[in-house]
This record gives C-alpha cells, sequence and structure tokens, in this order.
C-alpha cells in the first residue's frame, strides 16, 4: 500500500489501524463565520472537536477521515491542533460541497472545470490555506436537486484533478432519488477508476436492488451515518450492512457516523432533539454489538473499520 497524507504528513497506509472515515471537526456556515465571527465561540469548538476526538480513540480509533471542504468551513488549521492536542492521524479533503447542493460562486461558475481541477490539485500537492497540509482525497456532493450544472461541474472536476494526482473520491449522495449512479457514470466517463470512487451515505437506503447496482459498478460504499433516524433508523441500516455482509460485501464498506464535533446548521437544541446519539463513538457503544447479534463476524467488523479505509485512501 501507498502512502497517506494526514494533518502530520505522509504515513505508511497500513499504520492507520482503525479508521472512522466520515467524521467532522467543524461543519460551519463559511460566509456567516466569515462576517459575522461574533457568532462564533472558537474555542469552544476546539474543545468539542478534541473531545470527541479523544472519545473515539478510547474505543482504538488511530485514524479519523473528515471529508470537511469548501462550503463546510473546512479549516485545516483547526484540524492540526487537534491532532497535535489529541495524537490522533487526521486526514483531510479537498472539493466543493456546492450551496444547497446545488450552485458554486461566481467565481468558479464562470470558469472550467480544469480550472477548479487546478485549485483542487494546489490543495494535494502544495497544501490546503497556506499550511503544509495535504488533502488526501478529492470530495464532491450532489443531492435533492439533482445533478446541475455546477454540480456536474465539480463532479469533472473532481475527477480530473483525480486522475493527475492519484488521488481518491468521496461522493455525498442521496440514495433516496439514486444520484450516486449517476455520480459514478461521470466519474468513469472522465476515465475514473471504480476503485478510487465512494459513495457516501449510501447507508441511507434499504434499497439493496440500488446499492447491489453501486456495488457492481466497483466502487466502495459508506454506512457512514449512524445515529441520524431523519434519514433512516439505525435498526434499518444495521438490517442492510448485515445482509452485505452475508453477500460478502464487508470489503466494499465502511462504518462511520458523520457526526458533527460542532454544527451551526441548526441550534443545539434542536440537533439534541433530531439525533441525540449522533457522535464520534455510536458505532462502538451501540451498533457494533447489535451487527454482531446479526451475525456480522469480527472479521467483517475488522474489515470495515481498518481494512477498507485505507484499502480506498491508498487508491
Ligand atoms: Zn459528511
Amino acid at each position: 500500500m501507498g502512502s497517506i497524507e494526514t494533518t502530520a504528513g505522509p504515513v505508511d497506509a497500513g499504520a492507520l489501524g482503525r479508521t472512522l472515515c466520515h467524521e467532522h471537526l467543524l461543519t460551519s456556515s463559511e460566509s456567516i463565520r466569515a462576517q459575522y465571527p461574533h457568532l462564533y465561540d472558537t474555542e469552544r469548538e476546539f474543545e468539542k472537536a478534541v473531545e470527541q476526538v479523544r472519545a473515539a480513540m478510547a474505543h482504538g480509533v488511530g485514524t479519523i477521515v473528515d471529508p470537511a471542504c469548501m462550503d463546510l468551513a473546512r479549516d485545516a488549521r483547526l484540524a492540526m491542533r487537534v491532532a497535535e492536542a489529541t495524537g490522533c492521524r487526521i486526514v483531510m479533503a479537498t472539493g466543493i460541497y456546492g450551496q444547497h447542493y446545488t450552485f458554486i460562486p461566481q467565481h468558479f461558475q464562470t470558469r472550467d472545470e480544469d480550472y477548479l481541477a487546478d485549485a483542487f490539485v494546489h490543495d494535494i500537492e502544495v497544501g490546503i490555506q497556506g499550511t503544509a497540509v495535504k488533502a488526501a482525497f478529492l470530495k464532491t456532493a450532489a443531492d435533492e436537486p439533482g445533478i446541475t450544472p455546477d454540480i456536474e461541474k465539480v463532479h469533472r472536476a473532481a475527477a480530473r484533478a483525480s486522475l493527475r494526482t492519484g488521488r481518491p473520491i468521496m461522493a455525498h449522495s442521496r440514495p433516496a432519488s439514486r444520484t450516486g449512479t449517476e455520480q459514478v457514470r461521470i466519474f468513469l466517463e472522465e476515465g475514473v477508476a471504480p476503485e478510487k470512487i465512494m459513495i457516501a451515505h449510501t447507508g441511507d437506503t434499504d434499497d439493496l436492488d440500488h446499492i447491489e447496482e453501486l456495488l457492481a459498478l466497483g466502487v466502495y460504499i459508506g454506512m457512514d451515518r449512524y445515529g441520524t433516524a431523519i434519514f433512516l433508523p439505525d435498526e434499518t441500516r444495521n438490517a442492510v450492512v448485515a445482509e452485505l455482509c452475508a453477500r460478502g460485501h464487508a470489503g466494499r464498506m465502511v462504518l462511520s457516523q458523520d457526526a458533527c464535533a460542532t454544527i451551526d446548521w441548526f441550534p443545539d437544541e434542536l440537533r439534541a432533539q433530531l439525533a441525540p446519539k449522533w457522535n464520534f463513538t455510536l458505532i462502538f457503544e451501540e451498533i457494533l454489538p447489535q451487527l454482531r447479534e446479526l451475525g456480522v463476524s469480527d472479521a467483517d467488523i475488522d474489515t470495515m473499520l481498518d481494512v477498507v479505509p485505507a484499502a480506498w485512501l491508498a487508491g
């Protein structure tokens, strides 16, 4: 296996250890943070990130992959600080989430895919936000609005940056409208190999036909939103994961929570109401014992948490 970029520099892919493949140190509204900073307590955000990372480490986690990118308030300096404070390896991305999964700002709207790809390649080869932290992978997103022209541009740009650098891609998807199929089609059209692609949030559905359709394309899938019953209850997520393991697909899945140590999209009280168990440790505290009861083997659990993240990141 090759080496993987972390906030502390490259490490051997075989040394990542137990890995949460999709968690967020911080998810925040970039324009509001920049213009109304008094609304934010950045020290408290740092402390909450450290608390969550330490809690995960207590369950043996050695690496956290944070797919923050543009529009989610990605912050390389915060990630470096958290990594230094905790000793956890943190893996960062480059890419664009899209505003309301629909638009990108005018600066990128009026320029072509290759201009976007250049920006992504800068983060991979030079560093993120003026730091030496290099992006280990690319991030894109499609959701309810589908593949709008701007969203297609981001996917094509990410694909081209992947081809130029060899870095893999993680794509936020919405299985309820099967966006993953379209996203993979664009990546493959651009020439990206399927094993470089991870379709995040595939675990938001119990539509096994759709999941099998994605797996048949050769991509990895993220069963990565445990704790978000607003998309699908954990009980249903578990049944899907157990069935896919029984069908021999553990080697194509990762387990994670998409939890955010801080998220400013809604007031804290609303978050507590909507997703009370949504944190970096739910998998270890509740989900793994439930999966074992459903017949998922320890070997399959190790594969999903220890092997697949490194295999995907190493391309
Ligand atoms: Zn996410």
